[in-house]
C-alpha cells in the first residue's frame, strides 16, 4: 500500500538546458520553412531543449539527493552552436546538434549522468549526443535541409525539469536551476 502511494508521488525528471526565447523562435520559423508539414510531430517552441541527463520516474527523496549534488557542481558556462542536424528513423527523431560540442557541455552532461547512475537512475550506455529534438514520430524518410540554422547561444545555467503529460500534451516545468560560473569572473579573481 505504502509503495503504491510512493509511486504516485514519483516525478518524471531530467536535467536539461533551455534555449533562449529568440533561439526557440528562430528554430521554429526555420523548421516551418525547410521541412514538409508531414515530416513528423513538431516540438512546440517552448518545449525545445537540450537534455543533459534523463532520470526517469524519481522519488522525492532521490530527487532531493540529485538536487543537492547538482548544486555542488562548479563549472564555467559555455557556448552551444547548433550547426549539425540529422534523422534517427528508429526513434523517429529529427534533431539539431553540435559538430564540435563545447568541452564544458560534455563535462556537465557526463557529471550529471554519472551522479544519476550512482543514485540508481538507469543511464543508456550509448555515448552522449547533445541534441535538440525538432520532430518526434518522424518514421518516414525525409529530406534533411542542406544547412542548419547555426543558432549559437551562451549557456550560463542548467535546470532540473519535470515532464508532465496531461490532456494529450507533454509539458516541462522547471523544478530548479543552477548557475554556471562566468569565465570573466574566474579570470578577474586570479
Ligand atoms: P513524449 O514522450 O511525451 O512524446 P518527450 O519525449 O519530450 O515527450 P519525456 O519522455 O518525458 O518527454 O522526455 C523528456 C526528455 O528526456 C526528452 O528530451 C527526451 O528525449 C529525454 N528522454 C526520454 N526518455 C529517455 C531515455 N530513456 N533516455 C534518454 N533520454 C530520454
Ligand atoms: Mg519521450
Amino acid at each position: 500500500m505504502i509503495n503504491t502511494v510512493d509511486k504516485t508521488m514519483n516525478k518524471r525528471l531530467f536535467f536539461a538546458l533551455d534555449l533562449p526565447d529568440t533561439v526557440q523562435q528562430n528554430i521554429v520559423q526555420w523548421r516551418a520553412a525547410h521541412f514538409p508539414p508531414d515530416a513528423g510531430r513538431p516540438i512546440a517552441a517552448a518545449n525545445l531543449h537540450l537534455t543533459l541527463a534523463f532520470l526517469g520516474e524519481v522519488s522525492q527523496a532521490k530527487a532531493q539527493i540529485l538536487q543537492q549534488q547538482a548544486g555542488r557542481i562548479s563549472q564555467s558556462g559555455f557556448h552551444v552552436t547548433l550547426d549539425d542536424m540529422g534523422h534517427w528513423p528508429n526513434s523517429g527523431v529529427i534533431w539539431l546538434g553540435c559538430k564540435n560540442p563545447a568541452r564544458g557541455l560534455l563535462q556537465l552532461a557526463q557529471l550529471l549522468r554519472s551522479q544519476a547512475a550512482r543514485s540508481g537512475c538507469y543511464q543508456t550506455p550509448l555515448p552522449f549526443h547533445p541534441h535538440v529534438t525538432l520532430f518526434r514520430a518522424a518514421i518516414r524518410p525525409v529530406a534533411i535541409p542542406a544547412k542548419t540554422t547555426s543558432e549559437s547561444f551562451r549557456v550560463d545555467h542548467f535546470s532540473l525539469y519535470e515532464s508532465v503529460f496531461a490532456r494529450g500534451r507533454t509539458r516541462y516545468n522547471i523544478v530548479q536551476s543552477w548557475p554556471l560560473t562566468s569565465t570573466h569572473r574566474t579570470s578577474d579573481a586570479i
